[in-house]
């Protein structure tokens, strides 16, 4: 097992619909040779597994704001590299040197998450 991302069942929401990730051995678009692609119709999104593990990290962060901005209906910047490509650099930069801040983060989400669960379970107890 190697330390890159895990994309077995690795779906991501992304505006409420479901996106499957996963590794592929070469990835071609449009006729050209690519590091990840993501298909919009099929909810998809493809990772080159030659790359470092590093690599596959900030590809599939850049291809992560090529849906988010094609789910959030901009259509005219969803492929344009010279709008994602910067943003996804940003965006990983970002992720990566303030991992306290995102973890701190989701160890909340967790939280709130816990909650939720034990008031429905409350709720459910009190119907019986
Ligand atoms: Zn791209």
């Amino acid at each position: 097992m190697d330390n890159k991302i895990n994309t077995r069942n690795m779906n991501i929401n992304i505006n409420s619909v479901r996106y499957k990730v996963s590794r592929t051995k070469k990835l071609w678009d449009g006729g050209e040779p690519c590091w990840g692609v993501t298909l919009f119709k099929e909810n998809k999104i493809k990772i080159d597994n030659s790359l470092s593990a590093q690599k596959m990290e900030q590809v599939l962060v850049h291809e992560l704001v090529h849906a988010t901005l094609h789910e959030a209906g901009l259509e005219n910047y969803s492929c344009d590299e010279e709008l994602v490509n910067p943003l996804g650099n940003a965006l990983y930069s970002l992720i990566m040197e303030n991992q306290p801040l995102f973890r701190t983060m989701m160890d909340n989400y967790r939280r709130y998450s816990d909650k939720s669960l034990t008031t429905v379970s409350q709720i459910g107890k009190y119907f019986k």
